[in-house]
């Protein structure tokens, strides 16, 4: 009651939800109270969240933040929601985010920006900003994201909130609308590391239902929370400390590693050669497979369909022309242009490679480190519409978070102080599966 409350007398000044879902949330709260008295209550029962509106949950809609699914109810759960809601986990409603998650300033929206709590007139990040805006000004204790990326790791840092993304394939793509399949990945956004921890023991595991998740044990993220840091080596990227970065992020990043010096650790610098390529690269795998996945969206099936058709390609023309907006059909067409007969070779195979060279470079640093850290973002948040007429740099918002991403590595993102009166966020990347060592690195620190 009291976060439906705070998103109906809140919410119009950030716009961070699309849909409240109160009366199903007060059925499910007075259940869990009763569970509760019975003294059959588990560490999430009653706790309330939000969940990105490109999950997919059963009879509530999922827009995806596009005006093509504006009319779109699923008649499922997606895993993610159906295990948090068994967790016994309320759901408040769905955030609003950059249209099918393509964005980092949450602009892309049909349903209009959200505001950043720490300053309306700034952006929260994308494209989950939604979730980060929503826990970061209370309206719920924690949300989920998805990061194909950077869209959960982004906006946490710019909204001041602690965000996961995990290893590809921890966590269930199934119900998660899909834009570049190969990258997307689930995951919290919480107040604390121990919040998220809690999040993600219920959300990790093995679905047979998406082909890309991996039949591996989840350990206990909660368990080792707390554990002495000595000895812990830290990577520290030389070439995230460019031109393009903030004075005073890398002040707050220098910062964050004394104290992780005081708590222990060991700080190394490291150097990913390959780094340089990881938003060309992102730019050509990422439109690639969202050209393929949106080409379901043809008015036949369900979402959107234009009045009046004459024929079956006016049909797909205008219905697709008319629903999709700006930023997704600019992916569209790049993804189709770098998929098409000799060009495929020139780019998309190119990309695949720039990719395992990135790769590489992690995989070769984990061989003398334990996490690697440096800033999340290269500034703290921007104005509402001063990239928005500038693709280019839209992107470069994304170009720390990325290599994770096309990589498949866990990396979260911490607050680490403020620059300007906003706040600002540590990236730390961990090796495949070390969730755990992450959640624990972030803890200490907070
Ligand atoms: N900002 C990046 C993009 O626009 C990443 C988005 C995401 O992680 N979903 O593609």
């Amino acid at each position: 009651r009291h976060y439906l409350e705070r998103i109906a007398s809140h919410d119009s000044q950030l716009n961070s939800y699309i849909t409240a879902a109160t009366d199903a949330a007060l059925v499910r709260a007075r259940a869990a109270d009763e569970q509760r008295a019975a003294g059959e209550a588990g560490p999430l029962t009653g706790i309330p969240l939000a969940h990105k509106d490109i999950f997919c949950t059963d009879g509530l809609k999922t827009s995806c933040g596009s005006k093509m699914l504006d009319n779109f109810i699923a008649p499922y759960d997606a895993t993610v929601v159906s295990r948090l809601n068994e967790a016994g986990m309320v759901t408040l409603g769905k955030t609003n985010m950059d249209e099918f998650a393509m964005g980092s300033s949450n602009e892309t929206s049909f349903y209009g920006p959200v505001k950043n709590p720490w300053d309306t007139g700034t952006v929260p990040g994308g494209s989950s900003g939604g979730s980060a805006a929503a826990v970061a000004a209370r309206l719920a204790p924690a949300a989920t994201g998805t990061d194909t990326g950077g869209s959960i790791r982004q906006p946490a840092a710019l909204c001041g909130v602690t965000g996961l993304k995990p290893t590809y394939g921890r966590v269930s793509r199934y119900g998660m609308i899909a834009f570049a399949s190969s990258l997307d990945q689930a995951g919290p956004l919480t107040q604390t590391a121990e919040d998220a921890a809690l999040l993600l023991n219920a959300m990790a595991g093995f679905d047979p239902r998406d082909s890309t998740s991996l039949d591996r044990a989840v350990p206990d993220y909660s368990a080792g929370l707390g554990a002495d840091l000595t000895g812990l080596k830290i990577g520290l990227i030389k070439e995230h400390f460019d031109p393009g970065l903030d004075g005073g992020v890398a002040d707050a990043v220098d910062a964050a590693l004394a104290e992780y010096k005081k708590l222990g650790a060991e700080v190394v610098e490291i150097s990913l050669p390959n780094t340089h390529l990881s938003v060309p690269a992102y730019y050509v795998v990422a439109p690639a497979e969202c050209s393929s996945n949106l080409s379901r969206f043809d008015g036949v099936r369900f979402g959107y369909r234009c009045e009046n058709p004459t024929d079956l390609a006016d049909l797909y023309k205008r219905s697709r022309g008319e629903a999709f907006g700006p930023e997704v059909k600019r992916r569209i067409m790049v993804g189709t242009y770098a998929l098409s007969a000799g060009y495929y070779d020139a780019y998309y195979i190119k990309a695949q490679q720039a990719r395992r060279l990135i790769r590489d470079d992690f995989v070769r640093a984990f061989e003398s480190v334990d996490v690697i850290m440096g800033p999340t973002a290269p500034s703290p948040a921007f104005k509402l519409g001063e990239k928005a007429d500038d693709p280019i740099t839209m992107y470069l918002s994304d170009i720390y978070t990325i290599a994770a991403n096309l990589a498949g590595l866990p990396a979260m993102s911490v607050p680490a102080g403020f620059v300007n009166n906003l706040p600002v966020g540590l990236q730390i990347i961990g090796n495949y599966f070390d969730e755990a060592r992450l959640l624990n690195v972030a803890h200490r620190y907070q």
